[in-house]
């Protein structure tokens, strides 16, 4: 056997799906006859030597909620070699040789760190970004996008009655994936992301004006995070189209809430894979969703790869939307 004794953790940003993998971790460990320990408020809980040893029971009840319940954090103390050092003499100390981290790419690089101070690693994709280039889905996605999708669904009831236009900035600094599914899920006029330039004057100007001429009399414009001063977005299309323009920021609603079907089953599926690397004394990979498949990559050629941005998706969702 790889490894007799493993910690799983939560880091970076919370996502809903986290629960339902620290779970599969669990119950897969101990099936495999392993101890394992749930690690508090992510590598703090490694420093701090916040640990709980985990039972059967102790994941009962916990996949439907969203959140953590392991809590997460950022951790500047283990972004320095001393962290990294001390975190791993914490685990020798404890017996624990293997550690299965649930977090984006910052929580990897954590994790290929303390692989290089030997403690056998392994990365689960959980951000509700998708923005993780080694994997098609990540951990809390399709719950953040159901999320928007409703709220957006409301926000339009409100808009419709007023003859409005509505814009609406979901998440993503620097992926355009919840916006651009989003945005063509409630029909919205325009869609920005920030992996593709807009103009102003023809995305949005041009096209709402031309949506006008056909009788349209209400407009939802979904913006990523990234693309800028949303308000200054929605001051300028008020200004250069007539039509009455509100903002609304989604915000943390998008992270919250009881995850959707297929968030508990990938994260379910990633978890079960996780420990199985670590039972086959496998370290230094995170753990991947490529078509339908669970797969998993080097954590390093992981980091290195470019994501992937859906351009069929976006034209496609400019052709519906006016
Ligand atoms: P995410 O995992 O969601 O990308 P962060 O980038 O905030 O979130 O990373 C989470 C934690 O992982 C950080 O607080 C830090 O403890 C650790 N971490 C991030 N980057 C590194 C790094 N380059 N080396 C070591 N640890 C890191």
């Amino acid at each position: 056997m790889g490894v007799k004794s493993i910690a799983v953790l939560t880091s970076g940003g919370d996502a809903p799906g986290m629960n339902a993998a620290v779970r599969a971790v669990v119950r897969t460990a101990l099936s495999f006859g392993m101890t394992v320990y749930g690690v508090k408020r992510g590598y703090n809980g490694l420093l701090n030597k916040d640990l709980i040893k985990m039972t059967m029971r102790s994941v009962s009840d916990i996949m439907q909620h969203g959140g953590t319940f392991l809590y997460t954090a950022r951790s500047p103390e283990f972004n320095s070699i001393e962290g990294v050092k001390k975190a791993a003499q914490n685990c020798r100390e404890q017996g624990i040789d293997g550690v299965v981290v649930i977090g984006g790419d910052g929580s990897f690089r954590g994790a290929r760190d303390l692989v290089n101070e030997g403690i056998m690693c392994i990365g689960i994709p959980g951000t509700i970004d998708n923005d993780i280039a080694c994997t098609d889905y990540t951990i809390g996605y399709d719950t953040a996008l159901n999320t928007a999708m409703e709220m957006i669904d409301r926000i339009r009831d409100t808009t419709e009655s007023h003859d409005r236009c509505s814009v609406v900035e979901v998440m993503g600094r620097h992926c355009g994936d919840i916006a651009l599914n989003t945005g063509i899920s409630v029909g919205a006029i325009a869609t920005l992301v920030p992996e593709v330039e807009y103009d102003f004057q023809r995305d949005l100007v041009d096209r709402m004006h031309l949506a006008q001429k056909t009788g349209k009399k209400h407009f939802i414009v979904v913006v990523a995070e990234g693309c800028g001063h949303t308000q200054e977005i929605t001051d300028r299309i008020q200004k250069e189209t007539g039509i009455e323009s509100r903002t609304t920021i989604l915000g943390h609603v998008q992270r919250g809430g009881s995850p959707t079907l297929k968030d508990r089953v990938v994260a379910s599926r990633m978890g079960y894979h996780a420990v199985k690397l670590l039972r086959d004394g496998v370290d230094n990979r995170v753990v991947a969703l490529k078509g339908e498949s669970v797969v998993d990559f080097d954590i390093t050629e992981a980091l290195n790869m470019e994501r992937f941005f859906d351009k069929e998706l976006y034209k496609i969702s400019a052709a519906l939307s006016i």
